[in-house]
């Protein structure tokens, strides 16, 4: 029987948790965290992700910031925009929204963040200690992934873990935190991207399939097991005519065709979207309470 993993309620249980968390702080006179996002310029989706995480501040008590620049800053400009943030003692986290326009060097910007304010956990210094299994930020979108299999109670002890994609922010994190000595982890894990040959071999074969590559409907029925649990982490805008923008939102995976196959599946929307979401806003709370001590 096909379940589906619900990200929509599982985040609002998490955001449930998370207000009581910020009540309890005001409630012992500890302050409310504060978490600020760098917004470069005026790509629509980049605009969109960074106002769903303003929302989920208001929603869950935090202060918010947002720091809009010109698509036309500069390197310098935008490294002295990152130190302002790490310097203010108020911002407990922040994020400087991906992707950045071509003049920029991201990974010299996202170097120049804070580890400890480095609520995306796209530093080095926090890659590294996943990486090493120690206490650190996780990155949003593979942390929700890992609570969503939580706290939908799927084992994933001994599991065979096929992961399309094998980007710094999704598929490779991703594969590191399955592969841990934990619960979830302990998975056998495959990786698997654009120079793969015989893809449809290895997703076969998987109990778990993380398809994270960007392409609508890439993942079609041939290429799943019975009874595996797939994760689709694809935002892929498709023309849909009945709509009235013209077009709609739809992930990696060819959901109508595959899910009858799957153990659990994952919508798009309402999958792992509000899960990245709902990780940002615990890592956020993670970085203020850190500072308490
Ligand atoms: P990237 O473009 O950085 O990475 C895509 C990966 O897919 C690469 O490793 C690439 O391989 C691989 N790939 C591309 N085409 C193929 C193919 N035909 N066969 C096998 N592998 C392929 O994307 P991201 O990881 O940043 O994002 C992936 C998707 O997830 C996007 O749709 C993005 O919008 C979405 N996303 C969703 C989030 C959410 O909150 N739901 C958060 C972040 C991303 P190679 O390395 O060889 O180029």
């Amino acid at each position: 029987m096909m379940q589906i993993l619900d990200g929509k309620a599982t985040s609002l249980a998490i955001e449930a948790e998370l207000t009581e968390a910020v009540q309890a702080r005001l409630d012992q006179g500890l302050k409310r965290p504060h978490l600020a996002a760098v917004l470069v310029g005026d790509n629509p989706a980049s605009r969109a992700y960074v106002g769903h995480k303003v929302k989920a501040c208001a929603r869950v008590g935090f202060v918010s910031t947002l720091v809009e620049q010109p698509t036309s800053i500069t390197q310098s400009e935008l490294l002295s925009a990152v130190r302002e943030l790490n310097d203010n003692p108020d911002i407990d986290g922040f994020i400087v929204q991906l992707p950045l326009p071509d003049h920029i060097d991201d990974q010299e910007v996202l170097e120049a963040v804070l580890p400890t304010k480095d609520v995306d956990g796209f530093h080095p210094v926090n890659a590294g200690k996943m990486s090493l299994d120690l206490p650190c930020f996780l990155p949003a979108t593979p942390k929700g992934i890992i609570s969503l299999l939580d706290r939908a109670g799927i084992d994933t002890q001994g599991k065979h873990a096929v992961i399309l994609g094998r980007s710094s922010i999704v598929g490779t994190p991703m594969a590191l935190l399955l592969r841990r000595n934990g619960a979830p982890g302990n998975c056998t894990v495959t990786i698997c991207h654009s120079r793969t040959q015989n893809l449809a071999e290895h997703t076969r074969r998987a109990d778990i399939l993380v398809a994270a590559i960007g392409r609508a409907h890439f993942v079609t029925e041939d290429m799943v097991k019975d009874g595996a649990v797939v994760i689709d982490v694809g935002i892929n805008r498709i023309p849909d005519a009945s709509k009235k923008s013209g077009s709609r939102l739809t992930g990696d995976v060819d959901f109508d065709n595959v899910a009858p196959k799957c153990s659990w599946i994952t919508p798009v929307p309402g999958g792992v979207g509000p899960m990245t979401i709902a990780s940002l806003m615990q890592n956020t709370l993670q970085a203020c309470s850190n500072k308490d001590a």
